[in-house]
């Protein structure tokens, strides 16, 4: 092992431009420094007890907010895992990747599963959701908020009206949404709605979140549902109740948490989704002027991923490279069916006017010198002028 490598192996310039994780802001980075608290002391019950109040507006819920040491897929698995009984059948919403995943996790868990697969650059329909619940009956519907892979993002409250007096479920992936997008868990009437800390929170991956409703509660409290034991949310309600975790807590990621919170609400939430929103549209104009068309042909395009199809004749993978090996910008390609076929930027979290400004005079040198043709500049006027309309 080499112990003479140098300490700080992201040397600046490293633009972290990925759909997660997300550029961890200075102010975040000092919390996590701090020193390591006993997680069951009172310094670290105060931190999250507010850290969980601080939570409670972002997911729009009145409910308790519970905090695991998991990355988004261990919460997609807990999710499915606390209110699914033997032989119970879910209906997947597939139209992209972590939708995919969602399917593949509800397979392993044994639980029957039926899909709507929809185009992966569409959202779903509320109504194939109405036409599907009124044929067959379902534990539970199950679909990612802000699918990442592709940055169309679902009609959380037309799909909640749906089934809010029904006995199926809303259970929803926000790891890519929350902080990013709105989400009013209650009054949407979303019943597990899941999260994790690294993307438009602004926090190291290993956070996990996850809020549920009282007519999700009486599934994970019946008896015969699925065997659990770590991720068991009974546990974790308990735990919040009494300010702890059931098991040691990532003190300094929480520590790191409750700053980047604390800098969500200085901003306010409304100005916080505002900015993200208006930051996705300008990169969209600065690349649509360059011929980088999104992906998503769905009226509701992310505010926090920016999925692009790559001009004909160039490899995605090409444009990825070179941004990094360049520019130390790094953004992604995708890991799946798309791979090669576009690329994806995020624009979460700590991120501002310059950072978009400075991704498309990264992607205007690349483009160029990979050899596609555009006007040069065309991509920073367009953006500078999306950003000057409001
Ligand atoms: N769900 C969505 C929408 C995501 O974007 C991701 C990660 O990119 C995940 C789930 C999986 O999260 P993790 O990689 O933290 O397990």
């Amino acid at each position: 092992m080499d112990t003479t490598a140098p300490a700080n192996l992201a040397p600046a310039p490293y633009r972290l431009r990925l759909p997660g994780p997300t550029a961890v802001p200075e102010r975040v980075r000092q919390a996590i420094a701090r020193p390591v608290l006993a997680h069951r002391g009172a310094e670290f019950r105060a931190i999250l007890a507010e850290t969980e109040a601080l939570l409670r507006p972002l997911f729009g819920t009145r409910n308790r907010v519970m905090l695991f040491t998991s990355t988004g897929t261990g919460m997609m698995e807990a999710a499915l895992l606390n209110v699914l009984a033997p032989g119970e059948r879910l209906l997947v919403v597939v139209n992209g990747q972590f939708g995919e995943r969602f399917a593949a996790i509800a397979k392993a868990l044994g639980a029957e599963i039926d899909t709507i697969e929809v185009a992966w650059s569409e959202a779903v329909d509320p109504a194939e959701i109405a036409k599907r619940v009124s044929a067959q009956s379902y534990r539970a519907v199950v679909l990612v908020h802000n699918e990442s892979s592709t940055g169309a993002v679902a009609d959380l409250a037309a799909i909640g009206a749906l089934l809010r007096d029904s006995p199926t479920l809303l259970v929803v992936d926000s790891v890519s949404g929350l902080g990013g997008i709105e989400v009013r868990q209650d009054e949407w009437g979303v019943d597990v709605l899941v999260s994790a800390s690294q993307k438009a929170l602004m926090c190291p991956p290993g956070v996990g979140l996850a809020a549920i409703s009282d007519k999700a509660w009486r599934l994970v409290a019946r008896e015969g549902g699925l065997s659990r034991f770590y991720w068991d949310f009974r546990k974790y309600r308990e735990g919040i109740e009494k300010a702890e975790l059931p098991f040691t807590a990532p003190v300094s990621l929480i520590q790191g948490l409750h700053e980047a919170l604390r800098m969500i609400h200085d901003e306010g939430i409304p100005p916080v989704l505002a900015r993200h929103r208006r930051l996705a549209e300008a990169l969209r104009a600065g690349a649509a002027a360059i011929g980088l068309t999104s992906f998503a042909r769905t009226v509701r395009l992310s505010s926090t991923v920016s999925v692009f199809n790559v001009p004909a004749g160039l490899d995605g993978g090409a444009i990825v490279r070179r941004l990094y090996e360049k520019h130390r910008t790094v953004i992604a390609g995708a890991r799946n069916k798309l791979a090669g076929k576009v690329i994806r930027i995020g624009t979460m979290g700590d991120i501002h006017e310059g950072d978009v400004l400075t991704d498309l005079i990264h992607l205007e040198d690349v483009l160029s010198e990979l050899g596609h043709r555009f006007e040069r500049g065309a991509g920073i006027a367009a953006a500078t002028a999306a950003l000057q309309k409001r």
